[in-house]
């Protein structure tokens, strides 16, 4: 039976469903849930991603780590990514940090994936060259040892709540079609319970054993923007409430609750994507891969990529850093 026949029997049964409880089965039903079943990134697929974009944000982002162990002095570290993807991000953070003295050799590297189809093309991407990868189905249970996280618009995907002035809004099937109980006019406001779970374990872990995290999605500070809810299909904007499981669901990130979240560690004031790569010295990575280039095209690529990332996306996109109170967040 097709999820939409599913939820419709649901709601049947049990009355109108939460915009959460609608938003988590079509990103992660295991049958047909969006993300179960595909990948999703790319020219072909439905959206691309910064990792995807250009190989200097992963390269970055593992310097950036690489700089945080090192003002540990190189422990045993766990590094955990949330929601790899393709893996993309975690190949060039690797590569990136081969040459660091070490931190391989100290190094359990914990990828949290849902989705069997995106778990295999990980596999492929890693597993032969890094045999210290591991997956997980959840953030892997707290084993003492300090950590590295790591998160690329993985926040966006959880599901939130929508409220309408104060009343929490519900889902049901009218006339052929799902749609809202009210008519949408008032205030809207969201919530991500899910977020401010996982952001206040891993606060209390980078708190008690040391690290830092790194998170990179697109999103806002308060004041909240309303109703940021969205659905995308082949790169273009889909009615949300339309075959779920077709096209990726998000919501905005609420940066300033995930940093209220955190309690013991520190959060670091936010940056846009585009100030943090820059600081980061992604110029000077692009002037070298240019000098190693073959061709006036490549040449080009490599820098349309990385303007792409510090461009309109560098401002949409934000960058919270949350550090143990021994070391300093580079850049920030
Ligand atoms: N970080 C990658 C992919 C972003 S898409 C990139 O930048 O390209 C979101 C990723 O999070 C996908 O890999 C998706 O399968 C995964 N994901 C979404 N919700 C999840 C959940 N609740 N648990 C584990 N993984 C999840």
């Amino acid at each position: 039976m097709s999820l939409t026949a599913r939820l419709k029997e649901r709601i049947a049964a049990q009355g109108s469903i939460t915009v959460a409880e609608y938003m988590d089965a079509a990103l992660s039903d295991p049958q047909d849930g969006y993300y179960m079943r595909k990948d999703p990134f790319g020219l072909e697929g439905d959206f691309i991603t910064s990792p995807e974009i250009s190989q200097i944000f992963g390269e970055l982002i593992g310097l950036w780590c690489a700089d945080i162990w090192l003002q540990m002095n190189s422990p045993e570290i766990d590094i955990i990514e949330l929601g790899p993807g393709r893996g993309t991000l975690m190949k060039d953070f690797l590569r990136a940090t081969c040459h660091v003295p070490n931190m391989h050799a100290q190094a359990q590297v914990h990828l949290v994936e849902m989705s069997p189809v995106l778990r295999a093309i990980q596999q492929e991407n890693l597993s032969s060259k890094y045999p210290f990868i591991s997956w997980h189905e959840n953030l892997p249970a707290d084993n003492g040892k300090p950590l590295l996280l790591i998160a690329n618009e993985f926040f966006d995907a959880l599901p939130i709540h929508q409220y309408l002035n104060g009343e929490e809004r519900k889902i049901s099937w009218q006339e052929e079609a799902f749609a809202f109980q009210d008519d949408g006019a008032g205030e809207i406001t969201e919530t991500c319970p899910s977020a401010q779970h996982i952001m206040q374990e891993i606060g209390n872990r980078i708190a008690k054993n040391g690290g830092a995290a790194l998170i990179i999605d697109y999103g806002y500070e308060e004041p909240a923007k309303g109703d940021t809810l969205q659905a995308v299909y082949q790169h273009q904007y889909h009615p949300f409430l339309e075959q779920p499981g077709k096209a990726d669901l998000t919501a905005h990130v609420n940066f300033s609750s995930l940093a209220r979240a955190v309690s013991g560690a520190n959060v670091a004031p936010l940056l846009t994507q585009g100030e943090f790569l820059q600081r980061m010295g992604g110029r000077v990575r692009v002037q070298q891969l240019s000098q190693n280039a073959t061709g006036h095209e490549q040449r080009e690529a490599i820098a349309k990529g990385f303007d792409r990332l510090i461009g309109e996306m560098g401002e949409l996109f934000k960058v919270l850093a949350v550090t143990s109170p021994q070391v300093l967040p580079p850049v920030f």
